[in-house]
């Protein structure tokens, strides 16, 4: 074994471990955020014409206001701060702020169109203890939607593959304005070849909304998630995307403003990046009510919407809410009346922690043993340099 693939074997388990940590703090307090993006920069150095997330001229906003943010969110209790953009990479002090992310003891998660990367930019978001790195690729060739491609991209992810001690998914797109459907089973494949985990998202209109898919593109959408993951890997479940592709609304309930915050660079809290407005809060001013408030309320946009992260947020909160209903909706057999395929370390841990009559001890015992936090102060905090 390499000496990078010792250190990524290593940090991957120390990440699973602060991992089941933040989920054990999700399940035990609902008013707190699971994930927040937080925007550092709204300049992009692409221009995707399916965009409405990035301008060409806005500067960085300054590194102190970013970790004050970093800061007002981790005492929200904040799991995963997630920084995107605009693109990421053109922050001059972006290192800095994943340092500070992991200081305060949130899981520190960067998206990016990868262009930007070098060599030695990757040995430093190592040394600065980036947890994992989505990138993602439209195309397999660069049209006029979108240069992300895998021709432009491959080396990046060869670089990836063999220097980066953090965890790297590639997520991939289907939907209208892909001129090749076909493209992101080839980018899913590619990027499973290379030990990368693998998402797809569908593309939306300027509100999140489905725009619908045509037969080939459901196919393909199906082919990717069936590439699939293990059963404790929340992020790839796509159970709700398969409803989306046969354009059948899903049936839950939006946490956004309560377990997922889209942090805009001027600082305010949004539901997400397709409904910005709503709240429209100061962060600094976000608390418990507002947490409380938005995480009861129903959004009308939820039935169609294909934004993928706060979907996977608000898996949390079904388990919370009715574990055995969630398991027998995930894992849902194909034939009607049939009892959910429940794979064997789920049958497991849904023995322990719902149906046994310790439950109740098991709980105590992994809540004492692992933890979980109330608010994010557990680490001491520099000061910014
Ligand atoms: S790279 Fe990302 S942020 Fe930049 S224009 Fe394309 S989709 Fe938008
Ligand atoms: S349902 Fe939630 S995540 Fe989806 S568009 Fe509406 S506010 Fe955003």
């Amino acid at each position: 074994m390499t000496g990078v693939a010792a250190r990524r074997h290593l940090r991957r388990w120390t990440r699973r471990f602060r991992e089941a940590r933040m989920l054990v703090a999700a399940l035990r307090f609902k008013y707190q955020p699971v994930n927040a993006h937080l925007i550092p920069i709204r300049r992009c150095n692409l221009s995707c014409s399916y965009c409405n997330e990035y301008d060409d001229h806005s500067l960085p906003v300054p590194t102190h206001e970013i970790i004050r943010r970093v800061d007002r969110l981790a005492i929200l209790g904040t799991g995963i701060i997630t920084i995107s953009g605009g693109e990421p990479l053109l922050h001059p002090d972006l290192e800095m702020i994943v340092r500070h992310i992991r200081r305060r003891g949130a899981i520190a998660t960067v998206i990016t169109n990868g262009y930007l990367l070098t060599r030695d930019r990757i040995q430093r978001l190592n040394r600065a203890g980036l947890d994992h790195l989505q990138i993602s690729i439209d195309n397999v060739l660069p049209d006029d939607v979108s240069v992300k491609s895998l021709k432009v991209l491959d080396q990046k992810l060869r670089w990836l593959a063999s220097g980066a001690t953090f965890d790297v998914t590639v997520n991939s797109v289907v939907g209208a304005g892909v001129r090749n459907p076909s493209d992101a089973l080839t980018i899913a494949q590619r990027a499973r070849e290379l030990g990368f985990s693998t998402t797809v998202g569908i593309i939306h209109n300027g509100t999140g909304q489905l725009l619908a898919l045509d037969d080939p593109q459901r196919m393909i959408l199906e082919a990717i998630v069936a590439l699939g993951s293990s059963a404790f890997d929340f992020a790839n479940y796509n159970l709700f995307q398969k409803n989306l592709a046969a354009g059948t609304p899903n049936d839950w309930h939006c946490r956004a403003g309560a377990r997922y915050l889209y942090v805009c660079e001027d600082g305010l809290v949004h539901w997400c990046s397709q409904q910005r407005g709503h709240p429209g809060i100061p962060l600094e001013e976000y608390g418990e009510h507002h947490l409380r408030t938005e995480y009861h309320r129903d959004k009308d946009c939820a039935p169609f919407c294909t934004v993928g992260c706060v979907h996977r947020v608000g898996q949390v909160d079904e388990l919370r809410h009715d574990p055995e209903r969630a398991l027998g909706t995930w894992f849902a057999a194909p034939g009607e009346g049939l009892p959910p395929r429940l794979p064997v370390p789920v049958r497991v841990l849904r023995w322990a922690f719902v149906t046994s009559p310790r439950r109740g001890i098991f709980r105590k015992a992994v809540a004492r043993i692992i933890g979980g936090r109330r608010v994010g102060i557990i680490l001491p905090v520099r000061p910014p340099e």
